[in-house]
């Protein structure tokens, strides 16, 4: 198989990454999670290098410097986010193919470095309304990071065109059948 693919999953926070992400690495065994890092505080149960590889601030500038991230973005205010070059190293390395769930532009930065060897996802909740009620029913966020996240989504749902194919996940049947369906015919010809 061609070690050098790679599946981007971008768009708003609340659209329903985390859940295609989980799904598409239960169904497709080539596929294997690449583990970003960043400077925010472990929620819930998230584990040290399952979810994310959690840094200080100050060690992410580090490492930023020293150039060891594909890309990294602050995503909101003083939370950064970032790809180590190390991790996919690692995924390549075990013939697999590396998924990313990263914000909008680290999306569109990963698809400039892989080009054709990557298949860029937006996933897009069916309005922004129905994005507010979804942030609010998850209840992890104050009535003021909803706002944030509602107007960071209209911004970035500009990105829309400059992805391979958007996935509007509206029922999330569908919305799996269908990223499940894209993911096996971009990686058909690797069997
Ligand atoms: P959360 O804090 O909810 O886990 O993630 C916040 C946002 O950061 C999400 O949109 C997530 O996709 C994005 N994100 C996670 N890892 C990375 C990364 O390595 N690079 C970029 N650019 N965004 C990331």
């Amino acid at each position: 198989m061609n070690p050098g693919k790679v599946i981007i999953l971008s768009g708003p926070s609340g659209a329903g990454k985390g859940t295609i992400a989980r799904h598409l690495l239960s169904r497709e065994p080539r596929l294997s999670f690449s583990v970003s890092a960043t400077s925010r505080a472990p929620r819930g149960d998230e584990q040290e290098g399952r979810e994310y590889y959690f840094l200080t601030a100050g060690e992410f500038r580090r490492r930023a410097d020293a150039g060891e991230f594909l890309e990294w973005e602050e995503v909101y205010d003083g939370l950064f986010y970032g790809t180590p070059r190390a991790e996919v190293e690692r995924l390549w390395d075990r013939d697999r193919v590396a998924l990313f769930d990263v914000d909008v532009v680290g999306g569109m930065n990963i698809k400039q470095v892989f080009g054709d060897d990557a298949l860029a996802i937006f996933i897009r909740p069916p309005s922004l309304e129905v994005l507010r009620k979804r942030l609010v029913a998850r209840g992890t966020d104050s009535p003021e990071r909803v706002e944030q996240r509602l107007a960071r989504a209209g911004r970035e749902l500009a990105f829309v065109p400059r992805f391979d194919v958007a996935i509007v996940n509206d029922r999330l049947d569908d919305a799996l059948a269908r990223a499940e369906r894209l993911v096996r015919d971009f990686l058909r010809d690797d069997a």
